[in-house]
This record gives structure tokens, C-alpha cells and sequence, in this order.
């Protein structure tokens, strides 16, 4: 029989959160008042009510690099999502974070995503650059706060400020201005919760190892070429020392899943010291260090950005991509101008979403209601929509049912 390992040697979690974890009981609150769940925390409500979103139901359709048809094998938005809710939950955990904050974050973090990934999302900004531009992480929280339709007492989601904080990663100067408390930590150069930090880490963690099996299974990437890369051929020298003759989708599995390890156990000690030097003793100091504190290793940051140099070189420049991209963008970019020019073909839904933003902010303002209309598509309907409007075969009546 297996020795069973004791947890207790390998976890420093005692199920208490630390002074400086976001904490649901002192949360800074939500923007409609509400009364307090019962059998849940406040960050449960979140993650619960982002789960039961249409938004979190159409990931599933999304790009993450691949086309969401081109395989079932390859990650979609919602999959690393999960992905990243994973590695995010055990950092927090194992800090003695919120976990339930974070998981709320990582679910929620791609919310905003357009189709087909970023060629969509480069393809929408450039649509909108004379209407105030498009960024994801914006458009994440106007779908948590704004576009998800279904509480009577309020538009959006009414998340807590943690959960909102931590979807809004990044963001412009000029964009922060609009935002209200949200937007202020960009204008004052501080920092969100150590939930929020490792959220966006675990993201990073998540893509770069998953784009080297997406890329392997695609036939764009070789192991030989991988080999290159230190942190690659690091694990992939374990592995070979101590299995003889694995077949290479165990030999990849085994060495990405150590690749994801190390870099957990990395961040997760190189920011553990740099909070006992801090010495906090509150979430306020956390958001008021001079610079954040999760962090990796200098020597796994070198690694790391030996690693996405590859990944962009080898991969999301890679001529396929490239041509899939290119056609992707031109789809996003043939709806916007087709809606922007006849209004009367937007479905009626998304017409008088455009025309309340049209009372309210003119020009900019429909633009907008259009931006968000396509943003919301998954890959399979802005292709289905590009068809029903320029497909001439698809005149009848019947493919013009939505
Ligand atoms: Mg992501």
C-alpha cells in the first residue's frame, strides 16, 4: 500500500486567514446594498453569482489561442479560467488568503473577452479608437457591473469591491479617471489585495504552460525545440532520469506539470518573504506598499521571459496563427462597420442596447452599445452572424432566424 504523506508537513495553512487577507467581514462593500447570504460569504455570492452568468456560460465558446472549433482538445476561455482558479486557489490558500476572492477573480477574469481571442480584441480596439477605445479588463468589469441582465434590484452582477478590484488588472490613466473608487489605484501608482496580485500571476502561470501543450498537440511547437528553453529542459532532465521510454504525451504531461509546480512554489516563497519583510498588518498596507509583493524569483523571471519570447516567436507569431488571426479580425471588423452603418440589422435586443447608450453619450455612446454587442459573441456566433449578413445564399428566411 501507498504511504500516505501527512498534509501537515507539506501545507503551512491553518485554515486562519492573515491580518492583511482581504476579509469578507470588512469588505469595502458593494455598490447596491444588500443584505448579508446566509451559509455563504460574500465572496462565495460573487464567485456563485459569476458562475450562473451568461458571460461565464459563453467562455466556453471563446478562443483562448486556438479557434474554438479547431479541436476539442484545446483550451478554451472557460478551461483556463478553471486552469487559473486552480493554481490561484492553492497560492491564496497556502499564503492564508481569501481563497474564496480569489477563486471569484480568476473566474471572472477573461469575462470580457471578445471572440477569437486577442487578434478579436486588437481588431474591436481599432473599431473603436475614434469612441474611447476597447480593452478586455475594462470590459470585464462592464460585464460584471453593467451588462449582465438579470437582478431586479440592479444592472450587473453588484460584486464586492475586492472581486472588482481584482478583475480590473489593468488599465489607462485616462480610462481610471471614468472609473470611480475602482479606477483610483491607477491614478495613485498603489496596488489591489495580495488576492488580486496572485490571481494575475496564476493566469500567467496557467497560459504560458498550456500554450506549450495546445502548441504541441497543434503540430507548431516540437520538443526539441522546447529544449531550448531552461525552464523546459530543467524538468524535462527529471523526467528522463527517472522514467526510461515514456511515450511523449506522458513525457509532456510530466514535464508541464512540474513546470507548473516550480513556478507555484517559486512564487509563492519569493512572496512569502517579501511580506515578512513587509510586516503588515492590515489589507490598507498591502495597498499602499511601494511595489507589489507577490512575486517570482529574479532568476525565475529571467526563465519566464525566456519562455513567453518563445512562446511568442514560435507560436502566437506562427504563420497559422497568423492566418486564422487575420481572418478573425476581419469578421470583427466587417460586423462593427455592417452595424455601425445600418443600425436596423442589430437584432432587436442589442438595437435597444445601443440606442439607450445612444440617448445618453450620442455617437460614442452607440458605438459602444455595438462593442459590446460583439464582445459578447462567442467564436461560433460572429461567425454564424457574419454569414447571415453577408452570405448571399443565406437569404431565406429561415437562416435569418437568430
Ligand atoms: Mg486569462
Amino acid at each position: 500500500m501507498t504511504k500516505r504523506n501527512n498534509p501537515d508537513k507539506h501545507s503551512s495553512y491553518n485554515g486562519h486567514l492573515v491580518a492583511y487577507a482581504c476579509n469578507d467581514k470588512q469588505s469595502i462593500g458593494r455598490r447596491f446594498n444588500e443584505t448579508h447570504p446566509t451559509y455563504r460569504n460574500e465572496y462565495q455570492r460573487d464567485r456563485d453569482r459569476i458562475i450562473h452568468s451568461a458571460a461565464f456560460r459563453r467562455l466556453e465558446y471563446k478562443t483562448q489561442v486556438f479557434v474554438n472549433h479547431e479541436g476539442d482538445l484545446f483550451r478554451t476561455r472557460l478551461t483556463h479560467s478553471l486552469e487559473v482558479a486552480q493554481i490561484a486557489r492553492s497560492i491564496s490558500r497556502e499564503l492564508g488568503l481569501h481563497e474564496d476572492v480569489t477563486e471569484a477573480i480568476a473566474l471572472a477574469h477573461d469575462l470580457g473577452h471578445t471572440p477569437f481571442g486577442h487578434a478579436g480584441q486588437t481588431a474591436l480596439n481599432n473599431c473603436m479608437k475614434d469612441f474611447g477605445g476597447f480593452e478586455h479588463n475594462i470590459q470585464s468589469l462592464r460585464v460584471v457591473d453593467k451588462l449582465e441582465q438579470k437582478y431586479a434590484d440592479f444592472d450587473g452582477l453588484n460584486l464586492t469591491f475586492e472581486t472588482r478590484e481584482g478583475i480590473l488588472k489593468h488599465c489607462a490613466i485616462n480610462n481610471a479617471k471614468k472609473l470611480g473608487d475602482i479606477g483610483l489605484r491607477f491614478l495613485d501608482k498603489t496596488y489591489p489585495s495580495l488576492e488580486a496580485q496572485l490571481t494575475d500571476y496564476s493566469d500567467e502561470i496557467a497560459y504560458n504552460n498550456h500554450d506549450i501543450d495546445d502548441g504541441i498537440r497543434y503540430g507548431l511547437i516540437t520538443m526539441d525545440s522546447l529544449l531550448k528553453i531552461e525552464l523546459f529542459r530543467e524538468q524535462y532532465d527529471i523526467v528522463n532520469k527517472r522514467y526510461t521510454g515514456l511515450d511523449d504525451k506522458k513525457l509532456i504531461h510530466e514535464i508541464i506539470r512540474r513546470m507548473i509546480n516550480v513556478m507555484v512554489i517559486d512564487l509563492i516563497d519569493t512572496s512569502r518573504k517579501n511580506i515578512a519583510k513587509a510586516n503588515l498588518k492590515s489589507i490598507y498596507e498591502v495597498r499602499n506598499q511601494k511595489q507589489p509583493l507577490m512575486a517570482f524569483s529574479d532568476s525565475m523571471t529571467e526563465k519566464k521571459l525566456e519562455l513567453k519570447q518563445f512562446l511568442r516567436k514560435e507560436l502566437y507569431q506562427h504563420y497559422r496563427v497568423h492566418r486564422m488571426t487575420k481572418k478573425a479580425a476581419d469578421v470583427i471588423d466587417a460586423l462593427f462597420n455592417a452595424f455601425i452603418d445600418d443600425l436596423k440589422i442589430l437584432p432587436t435586443e442589442a438595437l435597444e442596447h445601443c440606442n439607450i447608450l445612444k440617448d445618453k453619450h450620442s455617437d460614442k455612446g452607440l458605438a459602444r452599445g455595438i462593442s459590446d454587442y460583439i464582445a459578447g459573441m462567442t467564436d461560433r456566433y460572429a461567425i454564424v452572424e457574419y454569414e447571415r449578413i453577408f452570405n448571399p445564399r443565406q437569404l431565406s428566411f429561415v437562416n435569418l432566424i437568430p
